[in-house]
């Protein structure tokens, strides 16, 4: 059976792994298909090509675009992109910029709450000088002592509610779905189980995404359980989207799948990658 991942991370935004070495653990690990997904970010791709070509795996070219729904902030990954697309390469230059500026915020922040120079410390685990993240946050503020691991990081800080959360404005749903449709793409809610939406919400979101032309619900992820798999499944097929599945890869240790891991769709989805 041919092994899909459509969802993972290099250093091109908050992963462990150059794009390179990131296929090459998704193909040891017997990964046939893989998408590689930088948050906002279309430069590792090239790499990641050369990579794959090198280890016989098909690579689809991807990104996970933040998206502010109704003040929530959701995350579309973009799958078969062209990513020579202006108007999306434009349009992510510009999303990397605003972050930029949030970053200076949360390091604001975290002052205020009694840590300095979090921004200073954030941007030493920085390693794209194109794109600063929370995570890259998080790793200093456990690093510093702040905080245990990852979770207690974001539970602790970096979340709504917390100090060095700072609200911020990403595209909209319409724009994000968009540029993808104009780069040839196709959309899918990455891992929906995590989002702070009551079961009223989730629908809108749902209809809202499909109505604008929509593609799949990520429904395998490592950040949902068995019983969510199932539940994300019938959504999709409710809202007569397609399902698909992705490890959302950071680096070794960072998630509930590594490479290799994912469980299959559950019977009777209909997978995204269907007619490829
Ligand atoms: P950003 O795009 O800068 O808002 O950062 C979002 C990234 O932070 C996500 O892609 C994850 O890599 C990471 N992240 C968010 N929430 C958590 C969490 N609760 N635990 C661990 N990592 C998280
Ligand atoms: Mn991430
Ligand atoms: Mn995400
Ligand atoms: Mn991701």
């Amino acid at each position: 059976m041919t092994q899909y991942d459509l969802h993972c991370h290099s250093t091109r935004s908050d992963g462990l792994l150059s794009p390179t070495d990131v296929v090459r653990r998704a193909a040891a690990r017997g990964v046939d298909v893989l998408a590689l997904t930088d948050h906002d970010e279309l430069a590792g791709l090239d790499e990641a090509r050369v990579a794959a070509h090198e280890c016989g795996i098909r690579l689809i070219d991807g990104c996970e675009l933040s998206v502010t729904w109704r003040s929530t902030t959701i995350h579309v990954v973009a799958l078969g992109i062209d990513a020579g697309h202006a108007a999306l390469a434009d349009g992510l230059d510009e999303v990397r910029r605003g972050r930029d500026a949030r970053a200076r915020r949360i390091g604001e922040s975290l002052a205020d709450a009694g840590i300095p120079d979090a921004f200073e410390g954030a941007l030493a685990y920085v390693t794209s000088a194109r794109l600063v993240s929370r995570t890259h946050f998080a790793r200093h503020l456990i690093d510093a002592g702040h905080a245990r691991d990852m979770k207690d990081a974001f539970r602790r800080y970096l979340t709504p509610g917390n100090p060095g959360y700072v609200a911020h404005q990403w595209p909209s749903l319409a724009q994000a779905i968009d540029w993808i449709h104009g780069a040839g793409g196709r959309a899918v809610i990455a891992h929906p189980g995590r989002y702070k939406l009551d079961a009223h919400e989730r629908r809108a979101l749902f209809a809202e995404f499909r109505d604008l032309g929509g593609g799949a619900l990520e429904v395998v992820s490592s950040s949902h359980d068995p019983a969510q798999f199932a539940e994300f499944a019938t959504l999709a097929r409710v809202f007569g989207l397609a399902a698909s599945c992705g490890t959302d890869f950071h680096g070794e240790g960072e998630s509930r799948f590594d490479f290799g891991e994912l469980p299959p769709l559950p019977a009777g989805a209909v997978s995204v990658w269907a007619n490829w």
